[in-house]
């Protein structure tokens, strides 16, 4: 059906056809997505996040493969009854930014032990690590500055550095050669900031750190990591990329998510040095200019650090599950990206095959969802499979059996 825009009774004919004009470029731009076949519906979930879901449309229990809920805390009873505790205790929300009346203890507490978790001097809390990227680069960087970023990095970190004003230099994915030319390039200005994802969404593949580091240190630049598919549960203690390869008094700013390993539900936040998270106070704009983080979610997120400050154990209980779908799916002939992260991606190739294969995958109660162009690139569409650490093995073993069907059925495989 098509839409329409509302219109005064007594609207001009000419502001008619302008309304109608601008419906025509949307309901083209909408016609252009799903011809290419790179429409992204969305399925509804009628149940709490989890590896077991239930789906609007289908039927039973459907085994989960595609959040971000790498750890199982989503719906952990302890992390949801201290979300609870906290809306009893502190209310629904703040109706007011950090700086005029929007500061709880719980806030500050909050912070204090993400800076302790990821071993920095400081941290500040935002509403979205979208909104941590978006507000950092500005305050760090001035025209005299560079900024040195991997291609492939998320788009919320493409989008902070659209808004500061440093010289941008993009280096080829973790290519250390190209890095090098840059920083060469780059030599006359005043600081230097070398920009990557810790692990990349969409590849689950992991950033060379010691090398970048390396660099970093012969070329006197700073080096800046988004951690959002790390913290929790890369490295042996959870702390993330900079842990597991041994780079964390090497990297300077890390921001973060606590909306995917770390309760999954909302926030995101930067820890550094003292000064720096001083001045993100003081000038970051979606710090400045938007709610504070509302204290139910502040419960939860502050209940999943405790939980993996106490102990090693939840973060460690993800690699043996990881390995298991990535070798028996390699060994069914299946090519998957990346290395050892619980990021898999089902490499296919076609967005419209990886969006039937998905749909076929729901039908046998295996929820994955296909990626295709603008997220990927063109002609790299695929499945991304995430194993959380709340799978079972026969969990994976039933996504494998699903695949092993429907890659045969679509000749993927043989
Ligand atoms: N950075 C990366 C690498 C991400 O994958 C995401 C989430 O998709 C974000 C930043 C944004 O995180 P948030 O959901 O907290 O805004």
């Amino acid at each position: 059906q098509m839409s329409s825009l509302p219109r005064a009774a007594n609207a001009s004919r000419a502001y008619a056809a302008a309304a109608q004009a601008v419906l025509s470029v949307l309901e083209s731009e909408l016609d252009a997505i799903r011809t290419a076949g790179t429409w992204k519906g969305e399925r509804v979930i009628t149940s709490q996040q989890g590896p077991r879901i239930s789906v609007d449309g289908s039927r039973g229990d459907i085994l989960n493969f595609c959040a971000n809920n790498y750890l199982g805390l989503s719906n952990h009873p302890e992390v949801v009854k201290a979300g609870i505790d906290a809306l009893k205790k502190y209310g629904a929300g703040l109706s007011s930014v950090r700086f005029i009346c929007g500061t709880q203890s719980i806030h500050k507490n909050l912070e204090e032990k993400l800076a302790r978790f990821h071993e920095r001097e400081d941290c500040i809390l935002y509403a979205s690590c979208f909104d941590a990227n978006a507000g950092l680069f500005e305050v760090l960087l001035g025209p005299d500055d560079a900024v040195l970023s991997d291609e492939l990095n998320h788009a919320s970190i493409i989008d902070g550095i659209r808004l500061c004003r440093a010289k941008r230099f993009r280096y080829k994915h973790m290519d250390l050669n190209d890095l090098e030319e840059k920083l060469k390039e780059s030599r006359s200005s005043r600081m230097r900031l070398v920009v990557t994802d810790g692990v990349f969404s969409m590849d689950g593949d992991v950033a060379p750190l010691q090398g970048i580091c390396d660099l970093a240190e012969q070329y006197g630049a700073l080096v800046f990591i988004d951690e959002c598919h790390a913290t929790g549960f890369l490295g042996p203690r959870g702390r993330g990329t900079d842990e597991l390869l041994g780079v964390m008094d090497r990297v300077h700013i890390v921001n973060s998510t606590l909306g995917k390993a770390l309760g999954g539900a909302a926030g995101g936040y930067t820890v550094g040095p003292k000064a720096l998270i001083e001045l993100l106070r003081q000038r970051s704009r979606p710090y400045l200019f938007s709610n504070s983080l509302p204290p139910p979610v502040v419960g939860c997120a502050t209940r999943a650090v405790e939980l993996l400050l106490a102990s090693n154990e939840i973060a460690q209980s993800m690699a043996a599950k990881t390995m298991r779908f990535r070798n028996n799916m390699t060994q069914a002939g299946f090519t998957i990206s990346g290395t050892a992260h619980p990021i898999c991606p089902v490499m296919l190739g076609d967005a419209r095959l990886a969006s039937l294969m998905a749909d076929d995958m729901l039908k046998l109660g295996v929820y994955v969802i296909g990626f295709s162009y603008p997220v990927v690139p063109k002609g790299k569409a695929r499945i991304r499979v995430q194993i959380s650490a709340a799978h079972t093995d026969e969990d994976i073993d039933r996504a494998v059996d699903a695949f092993i069907q429907t890659g045969r059925k679509h000749g993927v495989i043989s």
